[in-house]
């Protein structure tokens, strides 16, 4: 309890940097599509299949510790209500609410494109055994050092993204020798000691009860082509910042995680020359602000909008600064307005970033610094940059 606890601690107050609202989605209407019929006949057999396959887990949920099961159901409600993205699906899957946002952007389009052939079986294993956030523990507890990491489910990213981090090293004057990069991957989801090493550590189990879990983890892969062997990319639809701290089960370091899945995401709708810098730039803007002390207790919107939309500046200004990315500006917004229009609706939620037009104001203001410096070489400091910002800040909020 004291484990998940903090784990869920920890990960509310990292910055999970996509918080997106999900267009509803009929999941029971059929494409006209071949290719898609095709996935759609499969799914039904796999649908017969899931049948058994839920008396399994249920048999397996059983046989699991009292406490454990409590607490994972009330982490699935509780994922319900993190991740927005999904949410809105699970609860039409689940016939639970309906939501009030409406965001139809591309993003979401891609993303009910990927999700057609999922079915409610589909929908359920993945909340019932957490197998949705499991990426995010592994790479959370275990991904502790750069080395050896790629980015992108085939290492697509790794090239671009080991050269932004090594930049942004250079370019802020923040201590950076601590802080680490990561990928998270879905494939984890069929490592039998990855998936028994997160399970134990997240809920403390014993190997004795991980592991007939990890087992039924990698059956679920076999039986839900869906999962596409945990390659899909709902699994890692994320990035976030960290601060390091110890951890029962490991040591776990200043990081900024990478998910496969939003780099996919971007990608495929048309921003893959912008996505992975502009997402990592403000992830690398939270270090910034953990070292700086800039993070306040706080735990109100109008906290989280602060922080977010100051990260969103610090990108800005170094993907636009001539010794920054020196990316074209114009190119750098067209991104920003479909990252940014992603939403979020829940104006009340701690996990507020802002609303797109804050988002867009803050970036637009970090892009005006870079560009309208007098000495085009000179680059501010962190302190410097930042304090322009704070300054800034009650105008940006009137956007
Ligand atoms: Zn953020």
């Amino acid at each position: 309890m004291k484990t998940i606890r903090l784990l869920t601690a920890v990960i509310a107050a990292s910055f999970i940097l996509f918080i997106g609202c999900k267009k509803e989605k009929d999941i029971t209407s059929n494409s006209s599509s071949n290719e898609l019929k095709t996935t759609n006949q499969a799914a039904t057999k796999s649908a017969q299949s899931a049948a058994a396959t839920r008396e399994k887990f249920n048999k397996l949920m059983a046989s699991l510790p009292v406490d454990f099961q409590q607490k994972i159901e009330q982490r699935a409600k509780q994922l319900l209500k993190t991740h927005p993205q999904y949410r809105d699906l699970v609860r039409k899957t689940l016939k639970l609410e309906a939501s009030e946002c409406n965001n139809n952007t591309l993003i979401n389009q891609w993303l009910n494109q990927q999700l057609a052939d999922w079915n409610s079986d589909a929908f359920f294993f993945i909340y019932a055994l957490e197998l949705i956030d499991l990426p995010t523990y592994y790479a959370l507890i275990f991904e502790n050092s750069s080395a050896n990491q790629h980015f992108g489910v085939n290492g697509e990213y790794t090239q671009v993204l080991t050269k932004t981090f090594k930049d942004l090293k250079r370019f802020w004057n923040i201590q950076t020798q601590s802080i680490v990069m990561v990928g998270m991957h879905g494939s984890m989801l069929t490592d039998r000691a990855k998936i028994m090493n997160t399970y134990e550590a997240v809920w403390d189990l014993d190997p004795y009860f991980s592991e007939p879990l990890a087992d039924f983890v990698l059956e679920l892969m076999d039986e839900f082509p869906q999962y596409r062997r945990g390659n899909h990319p709902i699994f890692t639809f994320n990035a976030f910042a960290l601060q390091g701290f110890d951890y029962p089960y490991a040591v776990i370091s200043d990081k900024i995680v990478m998910g496969d899945g939003i780099l996919e995401a971007f990608t495929a709708i048309g921003y893959g020359d912008v996505a992975p810098k502009a997402i990592l730039a403000h992830e690398f803007g939270h270090h910034i602000q953990f070292q700086l002390g800039l993070i306040t207790d706080e735990n109100s919107p109008e906290a989280t909008r602060r922080t977010e939309l100051m990260a969103d500046a610090y990108s800005a200004y170094y993907l636009s600064h001539a010794r920054g990315a020196a990316m074209q500006w114009k190119r750098v917004r067209q991104f920003l307005q479909v990252f940014f229009n992603i939403g979020d609706c829940s104006l009340t939620s701690n996990g507020h970033h802002g609303t797109p037009t804050q988002r867009m104001a803050a970036a637009e203001w970090g892009y005006r610094i870079a560009n309208n410096a007098q000495k085009q070489g000179h680059i501010l400091t962190a302190q410097q940059f930042t304090a322009l910002f704070e300054a800034e800040l009650p105008r940006l909020v009137n956007y």
